[in-house]
């Protein structure tokens, strides 16, 4: 195959395309990881980081992916036969529930349809029922990256504080996290767990957990064994802006470029924007008359579309097509959806032409596919995107 000229389009949710000004930063000098210019270096990024986070306690990074920050965050927090309640809300968190599992944690897991996400109701009713407070911790993912359903944490926040019950609140942000509101001390979550490659527009290798001061007592409690996730290495050298191994060093200059970039948009039409765009895709998959996983509009996302292909239709040989005639990754089905939905990316650093041109790829693809339509979605999107 020729290599194609112009860009490739990565409308994948996660990693996402990493914007010029952040690849620049990144290519940067390597330079003294416990020298002065470092320090002020994790000291600013530290800083930005809380402001994303929305929160005024410590967020901690880790050289890590996503999956990582989730050990961490279990590790830290519970000891071996602790229960806690996950709600399956889709592929990310039957993985979680799979790893706390393996750490020896005894995990209520709550079925769910990977069509809804996390149901305030239940968390109350398993939370009232447990008079005695064995259940440790309340884990779960906000933005469900394999169904494109949004959690309403604030929701599931409420439902513990009105079971009166102690647990703490574990969320996963990893596909929300600078693209979808989120406030970690505001909801009272306890960690957040966050990712570099998705909102935040870096490539992976950054895994973060911000804490509040009831999950830092837990830590002090917790016996599961620990040592490279240890919060308390990164809590005693964070504050001179060190860390208790060699960090990411060029990773974090990229970190410091993105969270300028953030800032300089401001977070809240960091969020409309992608509001925006979710609309703009919604309006393109009802006009092709196809089905969206999500069900509950309340929960839909705004950083990915997860979208169903008619009977018959594979969605794995769309995305095929797709990439082979014009160089665009769309996100796979995962998990119990694989084969039969297929996932549009509209996170990070992108524009409405941006947004146009990958639909305007699906479009094309689901003609070449066989798959049918009933009307344009790029021109429905065009007419949400002009239209404010
Ligand atoms: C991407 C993602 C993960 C996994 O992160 P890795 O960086 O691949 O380890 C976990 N949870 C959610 C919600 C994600 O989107």
């Amino acid at each position: 195959m020729t290599p194609p000229a112009g860009r490739h389009f990565l409308q994948i949710p996660g990693p996402t395309n990493v914007p010029d000004r952040v690849l620049r930063a990144i290519s940067g000098p390597t330079i003294d990881h416990r020298g002065p210019d470092f320090s002020k270096l994790t000291l600013e990024v530290l800083d930005g980081l809380k402001q994303v986070f929305k929160t005024q306690s410590d967020v901690l990074v880790f050289p890590a992916s996503g999956t990582g920050a989730w050990e961490a965050a279990l590790v830290n927090t519970l000891s071996p036969g602790d229960r806690i309640l996950m709600f399956e809300t889709g592929q990310f968190a039957t993985l979680w529930c799979a790893m706390a599992r393996k750490l020896d944690i005894e995990v209520d897991f709550i079925p769910g349809d990977w069509r809804h996400g996390v149901d305030p109701a239940q968390i109350e009713a398993r939370l009232a029922e447990d008079s005695g407070h064995e259940i440790k911790a309340v884990a779960v993912v906000h933005n469900e990256t394999s169904t494109g359903v949004a959690s309403r944490i604030s929701d599931v926040r409420r439902a513990i504080d009105d079971a009166n019950h102690p647990a703490l609140l574990i969320v996963d942000t990893i596909s929300s996290l600078g693209s979808i509101d989120y406030r970690h001390d505001e909801w009272g979550v306890d960690v957040t767990v966050g990712g570099s490659q998705k909102g935040l527009m870096l490539p992976p290798g950054l895994g973060f957990n911000a804490v509040s001061e009831r999950a830092r007592a837990a830590a002090s409690e917790a016996r599961l064994p620990r040592s490279y996730w240890d919060w308390e290495g990164m809590l005693e050298t964070n504050p001179q802006g060190f860390f208790p191994y060699t960090p990411s060093t060029n990773l974090l200059y990229g970190l410091r470029e993105a969270l300028q970039m953030l800032r300089e948009e401001g977070l809240d039409a960091v969020f409309a924007r992608h509001d925006r765009f979710a609309g703009a895709t919604r309006a393109a998959v009802g006009e092709w008359g196809l089905e969206l996983l999500a069900q509950d509009e309340r929960e839909y996302s705004s950083s990915l579309t997860a979208i169903i292909t008619p009977e018959g239709h594979d969605a794995d040989y769309l995305r095929k097509v797709i990439l082979e005639r014009f160089d665009m990754s769309l996100g796979t089905g995962l998990g119990k959806v694989k084969g039969w939905t297929f996932r549009i990316g509209h996170l990070g650093d992108l524009n409405d032409l941006t947004l146009i041109g990958t639909l305007a790829g699906v479009e094309m693809g689901l003609d070449i596919a066989g798959i049918p339509r009933s009307g344009s979605g790029v021109a429905a999107a065009m007419k949400f995107l002009s239209a404010g």
